[in-house]
């Protein structure tokens, strides 16, 4: 474990997933750059959570003034891997007014009618906007290449066109964070059976998960090529490592506030004459 602090730039770094990188080689139980033991790490994130809250309302500010700036954090990974848990613990501490949460699920027949990204881009964020995608595009090159759900050369065809859409809203102004929460087979038979030995976590078990737990290797193959191909300068992937939950949430903190730190959003400038409305606001009755 790391005896100093490191900075989000070196966090990002070394979680960022690269087009030669092997999924298989990335350990979800990972903690060489932290900042030590759990109690350290809480410590920083809390740190964190406290520059993020302020990094947002700067960017919610720049938003209403005119600046196209947009942060875009996309989580995927397996059932259990934290994908809720992230949107709680790290999203949670910003204001809500400004912070968008958006889930994909199986998509409806109106959905299924279109192409895979409309449903994508009409939920894309907007000036100023910090939204979460949980899940994303990324489940029509995952599960539904596992399960055969669309011809071969289909989903074969969608890598590049998530590149091509990724692009366009990065040249729009959008900070792309993309995350996948990296966790181990033995990591979610405990959180099963966790869910399993408590009653108030009855309603986050869903029998359908041990059915795709079947399909692991075929599901981290997939994830091998979306990664892979879909890493790219303008919307990188990161690989964060999800056994810990503690340490998780420490590394998704960090890419956030690399992500805002890229974007350096300022508070806009007064719009009227500051001393003239302060002498009528002293003149108040
Ligand atoms: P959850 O996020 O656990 O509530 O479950 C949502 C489910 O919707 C998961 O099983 C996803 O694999 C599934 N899902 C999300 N997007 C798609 C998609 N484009 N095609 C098929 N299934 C999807
Ligand atoms: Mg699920």
């Amino acid at each position: 474990m790391g005896s100093r602090t490191p900075h989000p730039s070196e966090v990002a770094a070394h979680v960022r997933f690269g087009p030669d990188d092997q999924l298989a080689a990335r350990d979800p139980r990972d903690l060489s750059i932290g900042p030590g033991d759990r109690s350290r790490t809480e410590e920083a994130t809390a740190r964190l959570l406290g520059t993020l809250e302020e990094w947002q309302e700067r960017l919610y500010a720049a938003g209403t003034a005119g600046s196209a700036r947009s942060v875009l954090l996309l989580l995927q990974g397996m059932d259990t891997s934290g994908k809720d848990g992230t949107v709680r613990r790290v999203i949670g501490a910003m204001n809500p007014a400004g912070v968008r949460i958006e889930s994909f699920k199986k998509p409806t027949a109106e959905e299924l009618a279109h192409d895979f990204l409309w449903r994508i881009d009409r939920v894309m964020p907007s000036a100023g906007e910090t939204v979460v995608f949980n899940r994303s595009q990324y489940e029509d090159v995952l599960v539904v290449r596992v399960h055969s759900l669309v011809e071969e050369s289909e989903w074969r065809s969608r890598y590049e066109r998530i590149n091509a859409f990724e692009a366009a809203a990065a040249e729009s102004g959008c900070v792309l964070v993309k995350v996948m929460l990296n966790i181990s087979p033995a990591e979610q038979k405990e959180r099963l059976a966790a869910r399993l030995e408590d009653p108030t976590k009855y309603w986050k078990y869903n029998p359908d998960d041990l059915r795709e737990r079947g399909f692991w290797a075929d599901y981290m193959a997939a994830y091998q090529d979306a990664l892979a191909r879909c890493s790219t300068d303008a919307a990188p992937w990161y690989v964060v490592p999800a056994d810990r939950k503690w340490y998780r949430d420490w590394v998704v903190a960090n890419l956030l506030v690399e992500a805002f730190r890229r974007v350096d959003p300022q508070y806009p400038p007064a719009d009227f004459d500051v001393d003239e409305q302060r002498r009528l606001v002293a003149a108040l009755d």
